[in-house]
């Protein structure tokens, strides 16, 4: 150990050390045998084996279960500006591929950029930051100079008011940290549809940049679809749609018309702006606000149907203490969703839920088509996109799930 690095030592119990020797980066309360010093919530700590051994450095959480997240698990770095700099210019020069693509990119993602808790999204020339554990808050000057320099961009907002950052005992920060507040929606481009952006209230960080991928598969299932109904028009149903991201992509397949039902009106006025912005018409992006449980139930009884429907709704497990319920939520939107299906569409059908892995969902989504008594098959699983990519050591770090169904 070089003396003088780490202010303090966390000792860790006898066996409690595995996980981290497998490379998992975080480190329970529960594991924890003593505490040598009293580092401050964020410090630097140097996590240590019953027998004196290193094993990482780490952040530390005094509030949070997740006691300390690890930052590196060689004794020979230096947890200092110019290692975060090394990790931030190493995030966002993964990422460089995407530019021919989009210019909204998730250029940080937490633990799978050995970041544990950090955020960053790119919308054009703004960067949007969330600090969500005591580790990347404590350093988060350091983080925002790093990514000005490795970028170039110079106006950088906060975004750290998700839930989790009460888990962590930090309380809730929004606000400009360089350049200028951004005055209306940002506007962005992906493969070659612009969408806006709203950085200061929107979800997230504004836009569900995760979805780019399968914002691509639902405008080809669209012309795949038009080829199968042969110049009959080809209708979409999108639900829980927030600001319309399927729904361009679906009209610029060539869909007829893109309903988006959501709870919403912000999102939905933004939804109508957006397809403005790509000079598509109110009577073809559609809107209907509305609860989408309530809504679908009406939907079948007026036996409206659809070619493609899109089911992302919010994350209705937010931990495992609430998978059951959550699954019989997805049974049911995707059982009703289902029955709204022409044979030969298709379904998107997604679940955010961490807690509630891809095999999972996929029986739960299983049993929704035997309810619904159709044929089905599985065409493939869906994921978030490359930009949003998870650690192996780190399986926490996949929470995006999909399957893309069609109707025989
Ligand atoms: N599919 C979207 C993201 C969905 S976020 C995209 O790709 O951009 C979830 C959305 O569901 C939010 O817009 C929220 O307003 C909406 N919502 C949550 N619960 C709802 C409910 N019960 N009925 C209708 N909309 C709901």
């Amino acid at each position: 150990m070089r003396p003088g690095l780490a202010e303090s030592q966390v000792i860790v119990r006898d066996g409690k050390e595995r996980s981290l020797e497998r490379r998992h980066p975080w480190l329970y309360a529960g594991a924890i045998e003593h505490v040598i010093g009293d580092p401050v919530s964020g410090a630097t700590v140097a996590l240590i084996d019953a027998r004196g051994g290193f094993l990482a450095w780490a952040a530390w959480s005094p509030q949070s279960m997740i006691r300390a997240r690890v930052w590196s698990f060689d004794i020979g770095d230096r947890i200092d500006p110019s290692w975060f700099a090394a990790r931030v210019a190493r995030a966002v020069e993964r990422r460089g591929h995407l530019a021919g693509r989009t210019n909204a990119v998730r250029l940080v993602f937490g633990e799978a950029d050995g970041l544990p808790g950090l955020v960053v999204d790119r919308y054009d020339a703004q960067l949007v930051i969330q600090c969500l554990a005591a580790g990347v808050a404590a350093h988060r000057d350091t983080l925002v100079g790093a990514l000005v320099a490795a970028t170039g961009c110079v106006d950088v907002y906060e975004r750290s008011d998700a839930a989790v950052r009460a888990r962590e005992g930090l309380e809730s920060i929004t606000g400009v940290l360089g350049g200028l507040t951004p005055s209306a929606p940002i506007e962005v481009e992906e493969d070659g549809i612009r969408y806006g952006v709203d950085i200061v209230s929107g979800h997230k960080t504004g836009f569900y940049i995760d979805q780019r991928d399968n914002r691509r598969a639902v405008r080809e299932e669209i012309e795949r679809l038009r080829a199968h109904r042969m110049g009959e028009p080809v209708e979409m149903l999108n639900t829980f749609s927030y600001t319309g991201g399927f729904s361009l992509a679906a009209l610029a397949g060539g869909a007829a018309t893109a309903l988006n039902v959501d709870s919403s009106a912000e999102a939905l006025a933004m939804a109508g702006l957006n397809a403005q912005r790509n000079g598509f018409g109110p009577d073809q992006l559609l809107v209907e606000q509305s609860d989408v449980f309530g809504w679908l139930t009406q939907a079948a009884q007026a036996q409206r149907r659809f070619d493609l429907i899109v089911l992302d709704p919010p994350k209705f497990a937010p931990s495992a203490a609430h998978v059951e319920r959550a699954a019989r939520a997805y049974k049911e939107i995707n059982r009703k969703a289902l029955g709204l299906l022409r044979p030969g569409g298709a379904l998107f059908t997604f679940s955010c839920s961490g807690a509630i892995d891809v095999d999972l969902f996929q029986k739960i989504v299983a049993g929704a088509v035997i309810d619904a008594k159709i044929e089905v098959s599985l065409i493939r699983r869906l994921g978030a996109g490359d930009d949003h990519p998870m650690a192996m050591t780190h399986p926490e770090g996949e929470y995006l799930k999909g399957l893309l169904l069609r109707r025989t």
